[in-house]
């Protein structure tokens, strides 16, 4: 990175990627890679673009991985978001263009796309002399620093280096300097084809470009390097580990390790206690009560400092300051560093009993003062993954609950550990699911206890964990959470705020987002007030080029995808208008009767049910179950 040309007076950023590789190549392929919509050839052109990377140096592929799936750096490491507001985007483009913010905007209300306002902009703005070309290196590190700007004057820092950036471009740059500040690319480039294009670059690369890999090794490596990236979710690491020890023995050098937050394990729904029979016919299995708070990823490093992470891999020790994990642990000379799984659940000091979800959810996200902590809560343990720096998650879930209970002590009221059962008495697991219930939790965990299929198994939705919710055993066994894609304006009562909305599962093999049903049930006056203030600011003109829709099913607002609904559904049922798992099933999956239950603030928008799952929830529905 040139880094003499990095303001001194700004926020520092360690100058770590040198790469010259010219933005305006990478700008080219995004605009190619946005006019096709064969994935196969986006793979194609993004392996070969890689590839080429490597060949110059192989240490270019970092900051070009993330500049194509738009981030600065791992999710769990903090200020390297970027998403910067549309006003100070107009702003700045008014600024440095030569344009006037109410021209601008008029613009924009016209165009609708803030990268394609500043391309304009910048190709008929007089120049008065060349500027340097822009290298990936020099932009990514301003991208940093733009993200990393804060205190005082971080808007005018921001707006001075974006200024100096956009001063910069030359043609098509603008447009997606832009849209990358946005975190909005826009160019249907899903984060799985970037995945595969790496796999692909880094196997020739790994054959001294002498090879031309079959789909069946690159899938092989794919795999290699998604199931490292689980356990340490930063394309850094990994990719270093891939040029230093190979792909294929990624397993021995890149695991969890305490710091660095592992992607968690999920579990199957189930509907009914005869399903988790069937499923665990002759093998060993125990329940848990199943927790209604938020996972809470508990890590203790070496040099005796905690982190709390969430699902998501999002920081979230400030939340929890009341937290000290050295509590919990039976001698601190004999474990020094650990990473166990919890669920973080309101408690009721007084009563001594847990409190619902929703009191939870109104403790303070950031910078909470221990002082002023009303909700008190109680860590739930369900799991040990590493101990002392050993990784745990291949032993069997038996041995990992006695490596826990031996290491840990329970706190009454602070850390507890999950109440279980091992049973294979179909009645006394009914028993335990009423008394869960009764003692304010979701339902039960079924998990195999022993043997290979015991172990964890980060990232994935697993049938050796089996989720079986009381209240949902009467509909398709789960809550689905489903992406916000536009509203209908509300009628009689509901005047003035949006009536209805267009819901869409998240298809993770395309990045679109497939419509599978309108909502308006479920819904309070308020609730429907809030998310009109809320959404209205993310209309856009039109449907995006990754909503999949029925010209028949068409909302009057459209969005970006920005927030998920937990939604409940009577059953899925076949639809000729609705397009859940259409690109798989010939017609689409749609739901009936979904009602509203809450937002799922914790997950991000790719995080939604996937068309993978409604399919599964679809067939296995005992009307369509052959
Ligand atoms: P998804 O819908 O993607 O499966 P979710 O966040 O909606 O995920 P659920 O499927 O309802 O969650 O259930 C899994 C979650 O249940 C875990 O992520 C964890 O936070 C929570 N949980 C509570 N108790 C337990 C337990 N004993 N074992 C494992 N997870 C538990």
């Amino acid at each position: 990175i040139e880094s003499s040309k990095t303001d001194s007076s700004e926020t520092t950023v360690k100058q770590e990627f040198v790469c010259d590789i010219p933005y305006a190549d990478v700008c080219v392929l995004f605009q190619e890679i946005e006019n096709i919509s064969s994935r196969l050839q986006i793979i194609k052109l993004c392996s070969e673009f890689f590839t080429k990377a490597m060949k110059q140096n192989t240490a270019n592929l970092i900051p070009l991985t993330y500049l194509f799936i738009n981030k600065l750096g791992p999710d769990y490491e903090m200020g390297l978001e970027l998403g910067l507001g549309e006003n100070l985007l107009m702003k700045t483009i008014s600024e440095s263009c030569g344009k006037s913010l109410q021209q601008v905007k008029l613009d924009y209300k016209d165009i609708g796309d803030l990268g394609t306002i500043a391309m304009n902009a910048r190709n008929v703005q007089p120049t008065m002399f060349k500027p340097k070309p822009l290298t990936v290196g020099y932009v990514f590190q301003n991208l940093k620093l733009i993200a990393k700007s804060s205190g005082k004057d971080s808007q005018l820092k921001k707006i001075r280096l974006i200024k100096k950036l956009l001063t910069a471009c030359k043609g098509i740059e603008a447009k997606y300097l832009i849209r990358s500040l946005e975190s909005k690319l826009r160019i249907g480039l899903a984060e799985k084809s970037v995945l595969i294009s790496l796999s692909k670059a880094l196997l020739i690369n790994e054959y001294n470009n002498t090879l031309d890999p079959d789909m069946e090794l690159i899938e092989k490596a794919e795999q290699k390097i998604r199931d490292a990236f689980c356990q340490i979710p930063n394309y850094e690491i990994v990719i270093n580990s891939c040029l230093k020890y190979g792909i294929m023995n990624l397993d021995e050098h890149c695991s969890l390790r305490p710091g660095i937050p592992l992607k968690p394990m999920l579990a199957k729904p189930t509907k009914t206690i005869m399903e988790v029979f069937d499923r665990f016919q002759n093998i060993h299995f125990t329940s848990e009560y199943k927790y209604d708070g938020e996972r809470a990823q508990v890590h203790l490093m070496n040099d005796g400092s905690m982190r709390i992470y969430s699902r998501n891999g999002e920081n979230m020790t400030e939340r929890y300051p009341e937290i000290n994990v050295t509590d919990f642990i039976k001698d601190l000379n004999l474990t020094k560093s650990l990473i166990i799984d919890c669920e973080a659940v309101a408690w009721d000091r007084e009563e001594k009993k847990i409190l619902p979800f929703q009191v939870l959810s109104t403790r303070k996200r950031k910078d909470v003062d221990i002082k002023d902590i009303k909700v008190r809560i109680c860590l739930f343990a369900f799991d040990i993954l590493c101990h002392n720096d050993e990784k745990l998650i291949n032993k069997s879930l038996r041995e990992r609950r006695e490596i826990l209970h031996s290491v840990t002590r329970e706190v009454h009221g602070e850390f507890t550990y999950a109440k279980e059962l091992s049973t294979n008495n179909l009645d006394e697991l009914q028993l335990f699911l009423d008394q869960s219930v009764k003692d304010s939790c979701e339902g039960l965990m079924v998990k195999v206890l022993d043997g290979e299929d015991s172990h964890y198994e980060p990232s994935k939705r697993s049938r050796n964990w089996l989720k079986l919710k009381k209240d949902y055993l009467d509909g398709v066994g789960d809550s689905l959470d489903l992406c916000v894609l536009g509203a209908f304006y509300g009628r009689g009562k509901r005047t003035g705020t949006y009536g209805g909305f267009l819901l869409g599962c998240y298809n993770q093999d395309t990045g679109e987002f497939e419509t599978a049903c309108k909502i308006g049930t479920g819904f309070s006056d308020e609730v429907l007030q809030s998310l009109y203030d809320r959404l209205k600011s993310t209309t856009i003109d039109g449907p995006k080029a990754t909503y999949i829709y029925d010209s028949s099913a068409q909302p009057d607002v459209w969005f970006e995808p920005t927030l998920l609904f937990e939604v409940l559904t009577a059953d899925l049922s076949m639809s000729p208008i609705y397009k859940a798992g259409a690109s798989t099933y010939s017609k689409g999956i749609s739901l009936r009767f979904p009602r509203f239950i809450r937002l799922r603030e914790d997950k991000s928008v790719e995080e939604a049910t996937s068309s993978e799952q409604i399919i599964e929830l679809y067939e296995n529905q005992s009307h369509v179950a052959k």
